[in-house]
């Protein structure tokens, strides 16, 4: 079991990932090998200090030799499941994988692209945010899926291997599979409806017919990945520590409110990083595990 699972490898995932090694922490990262496609997309970043007009191309490797050189490497997994259990978190990512680790920080950014209505109402019942999870589900069936980004164009192409229909709603420009069972729908869907399950998508001017619908999205929302997490206008509710209201969860950056920035997300992860440190201390000393030498840590 590792001390800390950070799930996110943007700004805010990285310093945690930073603090978490110079606290001398184990722990795994999950996110992209790209790192983030916020940073890599930003075309000049003015207001980070040290950084006078950097592309975020440049961004992404300077972070990238700082990670390599402090031998932190990303485990590129998608994580779909966090789950709270009473001193310990178990996390379950799309390849089949389940990890277990003390405390977990969340730094899963936020989508900027807006949830459609019915896609949490119909979470599980139709409404599917892992393909390799539940697209054998849908052998046969007539899917939609909405895509948020052409880096999750493989996910596509998996469930179109099971369906007989796939209506592709891309969020992104150009799209590069061709099959003869996906059909393009270049327009925004307004709702996702259905009575037990979900039988329909709902646009301004029509509607389809579907079996079920895939939301491939680069970020997961936090309420999504954890049960009873307590958020307010779609952002993980925080102390100043960045605890949130589950024992040894902590969130850092764009998911825990605005501003959207980089330094936030910096500060808050590296804030939250020392919160775990803390923590874990302080449940080695419920247990009677801390040595003297543990004890000179401080959050302050
Ligand atoms: C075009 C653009 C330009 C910008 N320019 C600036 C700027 O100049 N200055 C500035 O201060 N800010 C800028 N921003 C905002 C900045 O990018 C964000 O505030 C910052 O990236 C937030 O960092 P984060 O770590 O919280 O989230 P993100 O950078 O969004 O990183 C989240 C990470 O989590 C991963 N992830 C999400 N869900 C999961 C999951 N379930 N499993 C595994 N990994 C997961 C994602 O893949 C990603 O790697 C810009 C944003 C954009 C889009």
């Amino acid at each position: 079991m590792t001390d800390c699972i950070i799930i996110g490898s943007g700004t805010a995932g990285i310093s945690a990932a930073l603090t978490l090694k110079a606290n001398g922490k184990n722990f795994i990262i999950f996110g992209s090998a790209s790192l983030s496609e916020k940073i890599e997309k930003a075309e000049s970043i003015r207001n980070y200090p040290g950084l006078s007009n950097a592309t975020g191309k440049a961004f992404v490797a300077a972070l990238k030799t700082q990670l390599s050189d402090m031998e932190i490497a990303v485990t590129e997994e998608k994580v779909i499941g966090v789950y709270a259990m009473n001193d310990k978190f178990g996390v379950a990512t799309q390849n089949g994988n389940y990890y277990e680790s003390k405390a977990v920080i969340l730094a899963c950014g936020v989508e900027s692209v807006k949830t459609i209505e019915g896609e949490t109402e119909f979470a599980g019942r139709g409404v599917s945010f892992c393909a390799t999870c539940d697209g054998a589900l849908y052998k046969e069936k007539t899917i939609a899926v909405f895509c948020t980004s052409k880096r999750l164009e493989h996910e596509i192409e998996y469930l179109a291997g099971f369906a007989k229909k796939v209506y592709l709603i891309p969020m992104y420009k150009p799209v590069e599979i061709e099959r003869e069972n996906i059909e393009i729908v270049r327009k925004m869907p307004v709702k996702i409806a259905g009575e037990t399950r979900v039988n329909k998508l709902i646009f301004k001017d029509g509607e389809l017919k579907i079996d079920g619908l895939f939301s491939l999205r680069e970020s997961v929302s936090p309420v999504t990945l954890v049960n009873d997490l307590k958020t307010e206008g779609g952002h993980v509710c925080v102390t100043r520590k960045m605890e949130t209201n589950l024992k040894g969860l902590f969130a850092a950056g764009d998911c825990t409110g605005r501003p959207y920035q980089y330094a936030k997300a910096v500060g808050e992860g590296n804030v939250a990083a020392h919160a775990v440190s803390e923590y874990l201390m302080g449940e080695m000393m419920l247990n009677g595990k801390a040595q003297t030498g543990d004890l000179t840590f401080r959050f302050e």
